[in-house]
């Protein structure tokens, strides 16, 4: 059963140690962030990770920066430009790869030249203005290695869409990973995918045609292969962020369900509410609490199967402000 194989792992996120309050900055500092170890540490078992103390930079140390080197970048310290890290990260980022087999995502420090996930600045070799901003070496490196796992930064977190969108592909990966851990089956794979063809569909029309393909093929196709070409383009589809009108039209479509059970007032108040939310007049939350009371009165078991009706803890209110 699907509840047993969800309770078969920890959910557990790896994360930039200094989030946590630990004291692993360059300047023996944190950065500890209240709504990730107090909200989020309700749900999340962290896995905290420092590369610049795991190379041996110490505490406190000399701070470092990305400088672009004839055309490639390398970790440089500010004080002293002799000095360079990158390929200790780089074989940190590589080990620390290795060991998130049972991890369902990875939460950076924002701006970090090792830990940044995006628009860490890149400066010249010479002194001079930041040249371009790309990732940091540590979390560059991580995110090529484990391209289906769910990543972000602290500071997007506090941007209301990001942070729903992080965390349900954080529940649907861990899903994953209880899955697999449970022994992946054919028949475990099509369940899998029908319980999240509503999610999926929310987020990218053509990778839920794509997967409903992949998922016919379960059967003729090597199931490890199948499994594997599945979670990569569903988290590269959950990772794009689904709109009002995508959430919209997957409510019609739920709403379709019901069809034959809607008495007419029923049916116009979801449609105006609906249509409401599709104009961002209210937030997700509304019509979805319409769609759970037609679910208690005309019970569905194929909707109320899909994890889109109930995709995180509500107690984390993600589709209050979204
Ligand atoms: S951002 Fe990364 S490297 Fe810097 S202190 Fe935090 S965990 Fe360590």
């Amino acid at each position: 059963m699907e509840s047993d194989a969800l309770a078969s792992l920890p959910l557990r996120i790896g994360i930039s140690s200094c989030l946590l309050g630990n004291q692993v900055r360059y300047d023996a500092g944190h950065k500890h962030s209240a709504y990730i170890t107090q909200t989020l540490g309700e749900y999340f078992e962290f896995v905290p990770f420092c590369p610049e103390v795991a190379i041996g930079l110490g505490i406190p140390r000399s701070p470092i920066r990305l400088v672009s080197v004839d055309g490639s970048i390398r970790v440089r310290g500010v004080e002293n430009p002799q000095q360079d890290v990158t390929d200790a990260l780089i074989e940190n980022a590589e080990a620390v790869a290795r060991q998130l087999h049972d991890v369902s995502a990875y939460l950076f420090k924002k701006g970090s030249p090792s830990c940044g996930m995006e628009g860490v600045k890149v400066y010249p070799v010479q002194s001079g203005q930041a040249v371009e901003s790309v990732p940091g070496m540590f979390a560059a490196t991580l995110m090529r290695a484990l391209p289906e796992l769910p990543v972000e930064e602290e500071g997007r977190l506090m941007d209301p869409c990001l942070r729903e969108n992080f965390i349900e592909r954080v529940f649907i990966y861990h899903r994953w990973l209880c899955y697999c851990a449970s022994g992946m089956t054919p028949a475990a794979l099509v369940a899998f995918h029908t319980r999240h063809k509503f999610s999926v569909l929310a987020h990218d029309e053509s990778a839920y045609r794509e997967l409903g393909r992949l998922i016919a093929g379960v059967g003729k196709r090597e199931l490890g292969e199948v499994a594997a070409a599945y979670i990569r383009v569903l988290m590269r589809a959950l990772a794009r962020i689904a709109t009002p009108k995508q959430h919209a039209n997957v409510l019609m479509h739920i709403m379709g369900f019901f069809q034959a059970e809607f008495d007419s007032n029923d049916k116009v108040e979801l449609l105006d509410l609906i249509d409401a939310y599709r104009q961002q007049q209210v937030p997700l939350l509304v019509p979805m609490t319409l769609i759970h009371h037609q679910l208690r009165c005309h019970p569905n078991d194929y909707v109320s199967a899909q994890y889109y009706i109930n995709p995180h803890p509500r107690e984390l209110m993600l589709r209050n402000r979204i």
